[in-house]
């Protein structure tokens, strides 16, 4: 992990959030290649939750809501951690993340290693509360909103009856949430401040257990083919009412847990990070809590009359549910290379690569003279990039020898080096070389979009 933060800080992905102020807990800012990276994550999943589907479509909506909104879901009462503190350093933890918090007079302080002194576990909200309006007094208090689904719930009318959609279908959005972790960390795992990418499937009731298991099968699919994770670095918890238990590696590495209170059964994604298995994705079978909650506290009717049984119900929901950042350190964390290969002169040397799949890939590609001290090289290496950005992320670049750069492309993970040379003011041909082969071709100057293109799409 302490490499991958290096190089985030190094290269321009993330940076402490307000840093020369000595920063804030649980926040980051996204450099110029964060920003690249976050956005295509965000697409791919767009991509495969809306664009491709004729059942799915999405909604952008405000991060302040009616605080009625969460006092119907169940967040003003009971969005609540486990806090414990150590009397002794004052350090404050989340009880359930310590073994043996359940009886906390026997353990000792993570921190200190004093034993005794951690105090009884006691319910915190996680709610960020803020004020509305001029006056700040009890009735302006709302609340920066701590998921993205609560907007599919109070607008599925609307939105099911300006698109006349028929169930089952679903409601998707990716939008900032907000908590206030008891604590932050390992990197951008645990944040105050995230984004989440979700997806509120409604269905007919006593269909939703299939439906759970599509969603479980096809965020699965997702992670493999367009995140291109390794099954040995997947796998799902199941959790039930019942019982927990893992499917696919260390199924014996597990400890029992209890749905959330809105859902009957949660398939949680979970990958290997380098502090251990930890969830990335949330697949929960809301039944119908949200909506009856939300009809019962507004009176509005939320029910969904179904044209062709003739019945009238409050559809169920499936929400396959993930947050941006979490992906985002998977990216970095499952495509790190440290290669060994040879230089020019025959040594040995390191070579360090993100083997992003391409559609991640902050630039696509990178454009070099050979030589910068010739003019028409590099206008020939800058007129090419200009031409490439019209179509995809591409950068210029003529600040070091071809062997650095070559090398500066490969740790931020560009598939695809242009350069430019002498024998290309002849020829018109420039050399494309492959990031991962390393391989180089010659190709003709007028045909680099089309080749890049087809490659990169
Ligand atoms: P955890 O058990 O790790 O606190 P959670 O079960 O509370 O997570 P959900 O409420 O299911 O998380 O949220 C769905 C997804 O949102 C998570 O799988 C995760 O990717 C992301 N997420 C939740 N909390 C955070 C956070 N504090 N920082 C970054 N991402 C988060």
């Amino acid at each position: 992990m302490e490499t991958i933060v290096s190089l985030c800080k190094r290269r321009g992905f993330i940076f402490q959030g307000s840093d020369i102020y000595g920063g804030i807990g649980g926040f980051w800012d996204y450099g110029p290649l964060g920003v690249e990276l976050k956005n295509n994550i965000k697409r791919a999943w767009w991509r495969a939750m809306v664009q491709e589907r004729d059942d799915i479509v999405g909604i952008d909506a405000a991060i302040i809501m009616n605080p009625l909104v969460w006092r119907a879901s169940g967040h003003e009462a009971t969005f609540t951690d486990l806090l414990t503190d150590c009397k002794n350093c004052r350090h404050r933890f989340r009880a359930d993340k310590i073994k043996g918090w359940e009886e906390p007079e026997k353990i000792a302080c993570p921190n200190c290693g004093m034993r005794g002194q951690l105090t009884p576990p006691r319910d915190f909200n996680l709610l960020f509360k803020t004020t509305v309006g001029p006056v700040a007094d009890e009735g302006s208090i709302a609340y920066l909103r701590p998921e993205t689904a609560q907007a599919m719930f109070v607008q599925y009318r609307n939105v099911q009856e300006t698109t006349r959609k028929k169930l089952p279908f679903g409601i998707a959005q990716q939008g900032r949430s907000f908590r206030n972790e008891i604590v932050h960390g390992d990197f951008i795992f645990r944040d105050r401040e995230f984004e989440q990418m979700e997806m509120e499937f409604f269905v007919k009731p006593g269909t939703e257990d299939e439906w759970h298991d599509y969603w479980k099968e096809a965020r699965l699919n997702w992670w493999k083919k367009t995140l291109n994770v390794s099954d040995e670095h997947i796998r799902i918890k199941v959790i039930r009412p019942d019982r927990t238990y893992i499917e696919g590696p260390d199924p014996d590495d597990v400890q029992v847990e209890k749905p959330p209170h809105y859902s009957k059964g949660n398939y949680d994604l979970e990958y290997l990070f380098p502090m251990g298995w930890s969830e990335i994705e949330g697949i929960a079978s809301r039944t119908n809590f949200d909506l009856s909650a939300h009809a019962n506290l507004s009176g509005k009717d939320l029910s969904y009359f179904d044209d062709e049984t003739k019945e009238k119900y409050i559809p169920y929901v499936v929400e396959p549910a993930m947050g941006v950042e979490r992906c985002f350190l998977v990216a970095l964390l499952e495509h790190y290379r440290e290669e060994v290969v040879a230089s020019k002169d025959g040594r040995e040397e390191k070579r360090v690569v993100l083997k992003f799949p391409y559609a991640l890939a902050p630039y696509k590609a990178a454009v070099f003279p050979l030589l910068r001290n010739r003019p028409e090289l590099v206008e020939m290496a800058r007129n090419l990039a200009r031409d490439l950005k019209t179509e995809m992320m591409a950068t210029y670049d003529d600040t070091g020898a071809i062997g650095k750069l070559y090398r500066r492309q490969d740790e931020i993970g560009t598939p695809f080096c242009i350069t430019v040379d002498v024998q290309s003011l002849d020829d018109h041909q420039v050399t494309l070389r492959d990031r991962d082969s390393m391989e180089q071709v010659r190709v003709d100057v007028s045909q680099v979009k089309g080749w890049l293109g087809e490659r990169v799409k």
